[in-house]
């Protein structure tokens, strides 16, 4: 069991954030905001995807147009992504934002924060206080000579203090860096001066390839730690690919649970029958079911046998050639090699049902 840090609560649309709620899963668009059709087309694929909220850049007044259309067709509550400008975020809060991202580095003077916040309280949504390691002010980089874990901290506490001064409590904060040391010591040292909630990401995390291990070591040992309560895993890939890897973060430390978890053995000698062949298959055509469901495929019986008591279904190769088939633990099928991929799809239908 992890114990989660104790946070406020944030909302975004209908969703609850903080450590009373499920750790949710985010991703942002690519898109040109502008391409209406081809945004809503990317959160539909993330939503389908099992993404919790989805984040669209606003950087420009035609975007603010576009976005509410978007929001208005989202299955998700959208944030709207601010940099610069911060009339774009007053003007996205108007068109259905649910919650925007603004970064301390680059919103500019202090009156454009009390307009955000002004806007916020009169459409009732939340704030991401988005510290982002490229991105600090410039009077905190000259105080830090460099930026560092402790800069982004200053950067977030300077930034909850004008929310706090104008009585607004409804945000969660942010502090990514690309380095993963960088960003674990900023967070934990966040975690220890507030308790509003997080949202954890390694910025900038790279292709799929690497960062995803970044985000896995960045973002899993956080997670391990009870800190943060939503997740982006940034990566230069299709969006698709961001929402599949946060929920394989999240389902490898039991936060939440959907999907297929797939818990098969690198093969071996002694395997009865071509495991890699098998997972991929079973990967594959199962890769768009959403209930929880823990399929073991293991190669012989010295670790199959334990696993499949412990799955949903479990395949544990026999050296006769008849495969061993188990169902909620218990021993049901058996099938030989050739027929052994179509008889798991069975069970995957005869235990979904
Ligand atoms: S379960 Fe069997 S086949 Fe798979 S790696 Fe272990 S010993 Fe090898």
């Amino acid at each position: 069991m992890i114990n989660r840090r104790k946070t406020s609560t944030v909302t975004v649309g209908k969703l609850k954030i903080g450590s009373d709620y499920p750790v949710l899963v985010q991703s942002m668009t690519n898109s040109k905001t502008t391409d209406i059709k081809g945004t809503l087309a990317q959160i539909e694929a993330c939503y389908k995807a099992g993404v919790d909220i989805m984040r669209v850049s606003v950087p420009d007044r035609e975007s603010s147009k576009a976005f509410k259309e978007i929001a208005e067709n989202s299955p998700v509550p959208l944030v709207a992504d601010i940099h610069f400008h911060h009339m774009r975020g007053v003007e996205a809060a108007e068109n259905g934002a649910s919650c925007l991202r603004i970064n301390p580095g680059t919103l500019g003077k202090k009156e454009h924060a009390l307009d955000i916040i002004k806007a916020a309280k009169d459409y009732n949504f939340s704030i991401r206080l988005g510290v982002n390691v490229g991105s600090l002010e410039e009077s905190i980089l000259q105080k830090y000579h460099e930026p560092c874990a402790d800069a982004m901290v200053e950067s977030a506490l300077d930034a909850i203090k004008i929310l706090e001064d104008n009585d607004f409590t409804n945000f969660k904060i942010s502090v990514k860096a690309s380095d993963v040391i960088m960003m674990h010591e900023a967070y934990t040292k966040l975690a220890k001066l507030c308790n509003y909630p997080f949202h954890l990401g390694v910025t900038e995390a790279g292709p799929a390839s690497s960062g995803v291990v970044k985000s896995a070591i960045g973002i899993g040992s956080l997670l391990l730690a009870g800190i943060g309560d939503t997740v982006r895993i940034s990566l230069s890939a299709d969006v698709v690919e961001e929402v599949n890897a946060g929920w394989r973060i999240l389902k490898s430390l039991n936060l939440r649970n959907r999907g297929v978890n797939i818990v098969s053995c690198p093969s071996c000698a002694r395997q009865q029958f071509d495991v890699i062949n098998i997972v991929a298959q079973v990967e594959k055509a199962t890769e768009s079911i959403a209930r929880p469901l823990r399929i073991s495929i293991l190669g012989c019986v010295v670790n199959g046998l334990g696993e499949a008591r412990e799955s949903d279904i479990g395949i544990t190769g026999a050296g006769s050639g008849n495969h061993l088939i188990y169902i909620k633990g218990e021993p049901k099928y058996k099938a030989k090699t050739e027929e052994l991929f179509a008889k798991i799809m069975d069970c995957v239908t005869e235990v979904l049902v």
